[in-house]
């Protein structure tokens, strides 16, 4: 039903908890992106200086960035909705409340 979520226990060994202090960029470090120490550059549309590349969360950086889940939760959307508009535009950059469609 609608606005219900499923609810499943499930029996594991282990959880693990991948959380780190010091990011590692692996082969993104490679792709000639512009980068703060180990961040990556982006700027307000969450484009990197790599055409069409987009980034979000703790890995990007700009002047103010707060490293906290609800920030990142907002780059995706942006970096999402600019990417759309950059690959087509005839699309808007604002798509609209999911609560305004029926
Ligand atoms: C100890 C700790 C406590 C925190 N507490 C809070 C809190 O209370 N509230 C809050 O809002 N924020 C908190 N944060 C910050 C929050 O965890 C981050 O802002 C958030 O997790 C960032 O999400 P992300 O998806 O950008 O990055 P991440 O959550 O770091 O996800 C990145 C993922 O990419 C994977 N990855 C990395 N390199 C590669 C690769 N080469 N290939 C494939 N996968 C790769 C990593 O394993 C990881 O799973 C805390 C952070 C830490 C470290």
């Amino acid at each position: 039903m609608r606005g219900e979520a499923e609810h499943r226990v499930l029996k594991v060994d282990s959880v693990v908890a991948a959380l780190g202090f010091v990011s590692n960029l692996g082969p993104l470090a490679e792709w000639g992106l512009e980068l703060n120490r180990r961040s990556i550059v982006v700027d307000t549309r969450m484009r990197t200086t790599v055409d069409r590349v987009f980034a979000a969360g703790d890995v990007t950086d700009y002047p103010g960035k707060v490293r906290l889940m609800s920030v990142g939760f907002g780059e995706v959307a942006t970096a999402v909705n600019n990417a759309a508009v950059e690959l087509d535009p005839e699309l808007t950059l604002f798509p609209g409340h999911s609560t305004e469609r029926s």
